[in-house]
């Protein structure tokens, strides 16, 4: 009976003289990852899918994934996917924080950055897995069988670095008007890749279509702070417009060209070993940032999303290598507010900038009688910390009138100081029922976190400033938490399990199916049983 299960699920009709029991693994694993892809969009949208994410949507469902740390960005989200550990653990704690003791004359560091190398700043740096504390999947499947070859590609270099960990075969990520690896030489798929790219851009394009679908969302709102309307964007753009390509589906489609590419080339899923592909699909989050989630912009993505990743999945069969896949998003996301204040939420809003860090300095600054930055932190939430140069006790009378002046914001929900994080326990239990201190506990390494870190209310949109990006995640609400998780296989026993998870049970999951074992107590994450009835994937 368990034989007959496990077979159903892999698919695989069991060679007539075999005796061994054990299911023939998946020769290729292909990871996805939609930046962005919030469980609340997968929800909203997966009625109309009719392509890839539709083919998804009827493998094993997770609709109820967490990314369950409170600094739910890309970085830290991405560093959880395959390494099967929290931020806590993987060191990723947000996407930039700050080290006056790795570079005292630039202390904000980007998380896939490596600060060693000579003349590098946040800006201008040479794009690297070096703070990524923990392994990868890729990791342990080159550990079981030194023959697995590992390829990342990717619209963002932190989704390629904290996806691909230390030894792909392959990584390229966008950057500019084209994929780049400065380390490495462009096979023919990627020079390929580019010049299309460079073909598409060489010439304006033209609004897309509205599918009928998106009609009803093409209404267009007006940002507050600026003359800026979203809502009934079409992704047109002028020729050589390399920004506009990011900011649309194109992005996705190019990347997905690249990882088919690569497949092809590298012959991916043909070797002795199971082999392992990776795409960081940015495109969702850049069109949520830009435009928000509600309108015509992210529908008419979602829905180009959804054929492009059909079309990849068709050619994928075509080869006829058995493939498994598993598709989930680093965080997810939250609308402008004001469409949400049309929407039936009125108490959506934005933060204002008496919550900068530059006003928070101003005043701290006067009433402590120091001069030049006493605060430093990139927004105006998250890790904060207090200035080195301050003496012993200023720092504490620092940290006592910082943490007073944001817990008194009324769009502030909470300030842990890193005592109080300290002193906290790991995390446990189901992710949705997790306390705020809890969250932030998960986001906390002693090493890199803040002197404190600041939490806004639910539904204040951290942007004041609304001339470049209108809306974005970052917070500990489960609008930025949940995601889907996804996982399909020819003739996977389909079935749906609404009580969350977390994508840091994502690696053990692979693992399992790849019976590859994961060290005890070296991650935070448990397998998922992903066969429905009393046999257990994960045995
Ligand atoms: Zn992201």
């Amino acid at each position: 009976m368990k034989l007959a299960r496990l077979t159903a699920l892999l698919a695989l009709p069991l060679a007539a003289a075999a005796p061994a029991a054990v299911p023939e693994k998946p020769k290729l694993v292909v990871v996805i990852s939609v930046d962005q892809f919030s469980a609340d969009l997968f929800a909203q949208y997966r009625q109309h899918f009719d392509g890839g994410l539709q083919r998804l949507s009827k493998g094993v469902v997770f609709p109820s994934g967490y990314q369950s740390h409170a600094a739910t960005e890309t970085c830290p989200g991405h560093s959880t996917i395959l390494t099967g550990s929290r931020p806590a653990r993987t060191g990723i704690i947000a996407n930039n924080w700050f080290s006056f003791r790795a570079r005292p004359s630039d202390p904000n560091l980007y998380c896939a950055e490596d600060e060693r190398v000579p003349g590098s700043t946040h800006r201008k740096y040479t794009a690297s897995p070096y703070h990524l504390k923990t392994l990868v999947l890729g990791d342990h499947m080159k550990r079981a069988d030194p023959r697995s070859r590992v390829a990342v590609v990717s619209g963002k270099d932190r989704s390629a670095m904290m996806m691909g960990g230390n030894r792909p075969d392959q990584r390229w990520w966008w950057e500019g008007d084209r994929f780049i690896n400065p380390g490495a030489t462009p096979s023919d798929s990627v020079v390929e890749v580019n010049r299309s790219v460079a073909a598409a851009l060489a010439e304006p394009r033209p609004a897309r279509d509205l599918p009928g679908l998106c009609e009803p969302r093409s209404r267009a709102v007006s940002i507050q702070g600026t003359r800026r309307t979203v809502g009934d964007g079409r992704f047109a753009r002028a020729k050589g417009d390399s920004a506009a390509f990011k900011i649309s589906p194109d992005l996705d489609q190019a990347t997905l060209d690249l990882a088919a590419g690569l497949r092809r080339e590298l012959r991916l899923g043909e070797g002795p070993a199971t082999d392992l592909l990776i795409l960081g699909l940015s495109a969702t989050d850049y069109v949520g940032h830009n435009y928000g989630t509600g309108g015509a912009e992210m529908c008419i993505q979602l829905m180009a999303l959804d054929k492009a990743l059909g079309e990849f999945f068709r050619k994928l069969d075509q080869t006829g290598i058995d493939y498994a896949v598993l598709l989930t998003a680093d965080h997810g996301g939250h609308d402008v507010p004001e469409r949400y204040n049309q929407q039936a939420i009125p108490d959506a809003i934005r933060a204002d900038s008496t919550m900068s860090i530059e006003e928070m300095n101003r005043k701290l600054s006067k009433s402590l009688g120091v001069p030049g930055p006493v605060l430093y932190g990139e927004y105006v939430s998250g890790d904060m910390y207090i200035a080195p140069k301050l003496s012993a006790a200023q720092r504490a009378r620092a940290l006592r009138e910082a943490v007073r002046a944001y817990g008194a914001s009324p769009k502030v929900a909470k300030v842990f100081t890193r005592a109080q994080l300290l002193a906290a326990p790991r995390p446990s239990g189901p992710p949705d029922t997790w306390s705020l201190l809890d969250r932030a506990k998960a986001s906390f390494d002693p090493e890199r976190s803040g002197d404190f870190v600041v939490l806004l209310k639910p539904r204040v949109t951290p942007i004041y400033d609304t001339r470049s990006y209108v809306a974005t995640h970052g917070s500990p609400w489960d609008y930025d938490r949940r995601v889907p998780i996804l996982f399909w296989r020819k003739d996977v026993v389909p079935f749906e399990q609404p009580l969350a998870v977390e994508t840091v049970d994502i690696l053990p999951t692979l693992a399992a199916v790849l019976r590859i074992a994961i060290p005890p107590g070296s991650i935070d994450g448990r397998c998922l049983d992903l066969v429905e009835g009393p046999d257990d994937s994960c045995r």
